[in-house]
């Protein structure tokens, strides 16, 4: 049976149930345990089978609160933050939760307090504060030997670990999870960690029917949330390997179920997924429902992946139905929830980053302090009695203090080097999306104020999923590689030159007329078609499609630019690739904005 869970707070779900789905006691009464501390195991256990009766035995201890004795007190207040955790108090959740990883005396209950602190503090967006915790998790870690804690401990840790993109470590960990489960729990939790961890990392090439067994297991268990997660996860990868009509069998089997869960965020995966699947399939109808449900289904204010890509899908639904307008509005939805979750995505790794090098850089101080003062306790020695060895002591101490200034040193620029590493795409080296748009934006807004007008080229490769299918994802990225080398020789220092993503890039012109664009344009195709794809495959013949839009045309707006190129695109895709489209009027015929420009 589906258990219906509170809508507001599912984000806390997946690992808040873990150390529910155990729940020893029966949810009624009738046990009426007398002393403090039983009460507080019993609210312990029921906390998630019986909230009710939970809530009942803390308000009342809490009347009592000043005649608990330390040990109880402390139990109290993690189950009060637990409680304003799980209803979405978050601020109150905090700070009880803060108070007793801080203060309590406890190492396990310090431990379990850190762990659903982490969880709150991803939720919150506070992720420097997340990974200063999950450092001290990890440190407490080897000392926990209460399975169930270690067991919530870890799944904190991997997910957390995994949106920072610690892929290698997140994965690590669940697979403790899935090998190790405590009493009551089964491979499946773990399982759902790994599997989420490795299409994360993009390392999934084959479905393990480890994973099926997994969702089974899930299922037999009355883990609900686990089985669907999983299965989200399978059928994104179908659809990544080209096989929408399996993404969508195995969401619409299951979609019904999920939804008596009352699981929003998972429920907006589903349909974010689905909307990208019919697409595929060119079913726009069942597109366009489920990318508005993905949409309408997303927490407020939050920018989530399901949500941009409701809107990407929204955004060609339109265009292919040829409703200009609310083309155009959707794909400025799109710009704004794509930036806005990119710019997330790059805080939590940079938040990762930045925890990892403080926590060194304070090591490190430490220890210089340490052998300072060594030091000095030596040479005082030696005033009064001259030992040979010592001097030769306080020489090493010396050199490994130097040692020590090197790495702080060294931090220091590394941590700069990452802040621009983050700017970059990880495969080609040119700007990742997130940058070029900013850097796009930077040089538009430049050209609107000095009047001078620019041209934005978009390319595709051509049928690229074979080059994959037939040569393999190595060979893939060797040729993209390979295709943005030759572009970036033929491109000038003040263009700007991004991968939108996959396959896709874009160049910025300033001062560009678009008669010029076109034969930069031309110029690029030609590059590309000529270029041998690699070394090993000379004969792999690789070419391209672009579409260019200009400012005299479209204005100074980025999300403009790239519509109309866009649609460009799309024609030069339809007229058989490898060829150059300009955008005109006549993409967009009825786009007032449009007009108005022209006239
Ligand atoms: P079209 O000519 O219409 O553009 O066809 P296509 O096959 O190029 O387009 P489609 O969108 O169907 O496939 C794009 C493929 O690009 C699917 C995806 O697996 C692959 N891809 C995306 N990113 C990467 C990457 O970083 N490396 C490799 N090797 N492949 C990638
Ligand atoms: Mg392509
Ligand atoms: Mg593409």
């Amino acid at each position: 049976m589906k258990k219906a869970l509170p809508h507001a707070f599912s984000l806390l779900v997946t690992v808040l149930l873990v150390v529910g789905t155990t729940a020893r006691a029966t949810p009624n009464e009738a046990g009426n345990p007398s002393s403090n501390e039983a009460i507080l195991v019993r609210a312990d256990d029921i906390k998630i089978a019986d909230f009710e009766t939970f809530g009942r035995l803390i308000d009342n201890l809490a009347t009592r609160d000043a005649k608990l004795a330390p040990a109880e007190h402390w139990k109290l207040r993690f189950l009060q933050g637990w409680r304003s955790t799980w209803i979405g108090d978050y601020e109150a959740g905090r700070k009880a939760l803060e108070d007793v990883a801080d203060n309590a005396p406890d190492n396990l209950l310090r431990f379990r307090a850190t762990a659903t602190l982490i969880n709150l503090l991803g939720v919150g967006h506070r992720y420097q504060d997340a990974f200063i915790r999950l450092n001290q998790l990890q440190e407490m870690m080897p000392s926990i030997r209460d399975r169930r804690a270690r067991f919530q401990g870890l799944g904190e840790a991997s997910q957390l670990l995994s949106s920072a993109g610690q892929f290698e470590q997140a994965e690590a960990y669940a697979r403790e999870m899935m090998e190790n489960p405590p009493p009551g729990q089964t491979m499946c939790v773990g399982a759902q960690h790994v599997l989420r961890a490795q299409r994360e990392a993009n390392q999934l090439r084959t479905l393990d029917p480890m994973y099926l067994r997994a969702v089974e297991m899930c299922d037999a268990t009355g883990n609900d949330v686990f089985a669907d997660t999983m299965r989200a996860d399978i059928a994104a990868f179908h659809l990544s390997q080209g096989r929408p009509a399996e993404a969508v069998k195995v969401l619409t089997e299951s979609r019904e179920g999920l939804r008596a869960l009352n699981y929003a965020v998972l429920m907006t995966e589903y349909d974010a997924t689905l909307a990208q699947a019919y697409l595929k399939l060119g079913d726009l109808a069942n597109a366009r429902r489920y990318g508005l449900s993905a949409v309408a289904g997303s927490i407020k204010g939050e920018f989530t992946d399901p949500r941009r890509t409701g809107y990407g899908v929204l955004y060609e639904v339109e265009r292919r139905l040829g409703n200009v307008q609310a083309a155009l509005a959707y794909h400025e939805k799109y710009m704004e929830a794509d930036k806005a979750y990119l710019n997330d995505l790059s805080a939590r790794s940079l938040a990762f980053q930045i925890v990892d090098q403080q926590l060194l850089a304070r090591k490190a101080e430490v220890d210089a302090l340490n052998k300072q003062n060594e030091i000095l306790r030596l040479t005082g020695a030696l005033d009064r009695k001259e030992v040979e060895t010592g001097r030769l002591y306080i020489v090493v101490l010396l050199a490994s203090l130097g040692a020590i200034g090197w790495l702080l040193l060294w931090l220091r620029r590394s941590q700069l080097r990452f802040m621009k590493l983050a700017r970059r795409d990880g495969l080609t080296g040119i700007c990742n999306r997130e940058h070029f748009v900013e850097q796009a934006q930077r040089v538009l807004a430049y050209g609107a104020r000095s009047d001078r007008g620019a041209c934005l080229i978009l390319f595709d490769l051509d049928h690229f999923k074979n080059v994959n299918d037939t040569h393999g994802h190595a060979v893939g990225d060797e040729v993209l590689k390979r295709a943005v080398d030759v572009c970036r020789r033929a491109l000038h220092a003040c263009d700007v030159f991004g991968r939108l993503g996959g396959e896709e890039f874009a160049v910025l012109l300033p001062d560009c007329s678009p008669a010029q664009a076109r034969a930069r344009a031309e110029q690029l195709r030609l590059s590309i078609a000529a270029t041998s794809a690699t070394q090993a495959r000379p004969t792999l013949a690789v070419t391209a499609s672009f579409g260019i839009a200009g400012t005299t045309q479209c204005g100074f707006e980025l999300h403009r630019l790239l519509v109309v190129a866009d649609a460009a695109l799309y024609r030069a895709k339809r007229a058989g690739r490898n060829c150059v489209f300009m955008g005109d009027t006549g993409d967009i015929p009825d786009s007032p904005y449009l007009s108005e420009a022209r006239g």
